[in-house]
């Protein structure tokens, strides 16, 4: 390389900003370009979605613009989105245009995965996005708004399944009790007129977690009025409802699809070998037979060898990788040895909504208010990784 190395990445969620962060702090203005390329001109807090979904939160609070996180005088921000990387042209194709690249950095994100269930992308909401969960808070209230003029059909204004009881449902679900009974009060509407429903494939909610947490929150949830369908998975999503594998048919108007993820479709478009979208990376976080292509967070995958099965896809890994991905970009510019990426798994806290949540932290289980408050000390935690003091001060959330 004659002229500094263009190093391009995609995606300003957890794993590319965070990326684009330390890489403006590893390297000096003159060793490299920084380019981000993102779909939007702000970056959102994937981790909080399930807030503003059920309307417990304004949609501007999880997100903000780029700016409050990076310099733009060091990275070059190009606001479009991704249609298709040629690895063999060292291109990335945009809706708009194309950027070069030397060395790329993938952090586009996930997708829903449907598991091939019929009617998911027509008739369920699916997309965790802000465009997403703006959607879906708006369809819920108008559910609500709906119901005193309707004479046919109210039942199924106000059902409200969630479709996989894994921890994005249970979160969403949370959110949607704590906001219930306030629309209730709003639109005139006996709170026992309103159903939720969880349902999941799996022989229990939370599969793999602490038993003792998982009926926690359960019994927590089912006395808030949430109803849960377990070992009962989703076989298709119509227009006016979900059919379950029983043949059972439940009516509603709001299927909200939390199922589990896969990579983004660029991936696969891209001709790069996946499962379920998701790179099985190198130790170093470079993709197979790639030397100038990094993966993280969603689209890379690892396998946690000592259950032989993948990590599941979480920001606190996401933001892991983006440690070792810069430094090992940074060996490649400047010479040195490539570092391999080992997760350092802190724990798993989920909140119920409210003052609620559960969690372990180490070896601590967490309920209720201390697991709650150690909730928002994370999310804090995860602002102050992007974007320090300042940005926890602009966007933190208070842990009493
Ligand atoms: P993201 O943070 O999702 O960022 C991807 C970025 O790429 C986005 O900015 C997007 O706009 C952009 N993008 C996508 N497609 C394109 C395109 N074609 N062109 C340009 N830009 C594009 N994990 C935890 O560790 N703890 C939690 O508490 C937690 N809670 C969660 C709660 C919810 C409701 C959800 C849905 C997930 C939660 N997760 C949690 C998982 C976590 O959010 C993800 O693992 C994490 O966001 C992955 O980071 P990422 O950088 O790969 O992708
Ligand atoms: P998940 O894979 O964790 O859970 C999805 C659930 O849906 C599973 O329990 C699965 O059995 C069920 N399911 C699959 N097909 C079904 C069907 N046809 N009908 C009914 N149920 C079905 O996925 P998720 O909850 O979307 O989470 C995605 C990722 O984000 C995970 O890695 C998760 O750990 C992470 N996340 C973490 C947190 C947190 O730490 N607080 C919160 C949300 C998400």
């Amino acid at each position: 390389m004659n002229s500094k190395p263009k190093i391009v990445i995609l995606g300003a969620g957890y794993g590319g900003l965070m990326t684009a962060s330390q890489l403006t702090k590893e390297l000096g203005y003159n060793e490299a370009d920084i380019t981000l390329v993102n779909k939007h001109e702000y970056h959102y807090q994937t981790t909080w979605l399930h807030e503003p979904a059920a309307g417990t939160m304004h949609h501007d609070r999880a997100r903000m613009p780029i700016d409050y996180i990076l310099d733009l005088k060091k990275v070059n921000f190009v606001q479009d989105s991704v249609v298709e990387i040629k690895r063999e042209d060292k291109k990335v194709i945009l809706e708009n245009g194309e950027v070069d690249y030397d060395y790329l950095v993938v952090a586009l994100g996930s997708e829903a995965e449907t598991f091939g269930v019929p009617g998911v992308h027509e008739h369920a909401f699916s997309k965790w996005t802000v465009n997403g969960v703006r959607e879906v808070k708006e369809h819920i209230e108008y559910q609500f708004a709906q119901y005193h003029n309707r004479e046919e059909g109210r039942d199924e204004l106000l059902t409200f399944v969630v479709a996989g009881a894994g921890f994005t449902g249970i979160e969403f679900v949370g959110e949607l009790t704590e906001r219930v009974p306030e629309l209730c009060k709003e639109f005139d509407i006996p709170r026992e007129k309103v159903k939720m429903y969880v349902i999941e494939a799996a022989p229990t909610a939370l599969p793999g977690f602490d038993p003792e947490l998982v009926e926690y929150a359960m019994d927590l949830l089912e006395s808030r009025g949430v109803e849960f369908k377990i070992d009962c998975p989703i076989k298709e999503v119509i227009e006016d409802g979900v059919i379950l594998n029983n043949g059972e048919e439940i009516k509603s108007e709001t299927v909200v699809w939390a199922t589990g993820v896969r990579g983004n479709s660029v991936i696969e478009k891209s001709g790069f070998e996946a499962m379920r979208g998701r790179i099985k990376v190198e130790s170093d976080l470079r993709a197979p037979g790639h030397d100038d292509i990094f993966i993280v967070g969603d689209c890379a995958l690892i396998i946690n060898e000592e259950i032989n099965r993948p990590y599941p896809p979480t920001a606190q890994i996401a933001l892991q990788q983006a440690g070792t991905c810069a430094s090992n970009i940074k060996a490649l510019v400047k010479g040195g040895e490539l570092k391999a990426f080992t997760p350092d798994i802190k724990g798993t806290v989920a909140s119920l909504g409210g003052k609620e949540a559960i969690g372990v932290v180490g070896k601590k289980k967490l309920f209720g208010t201390s697991a709650s408050m150690m909730k928002k000390v994370i999310d804090n935690r995860s602002l102050y990784l992007l974007g320090g003091m300042s940005l926890v001060v602009k966007k933190g959330k208070k842990p009493f």
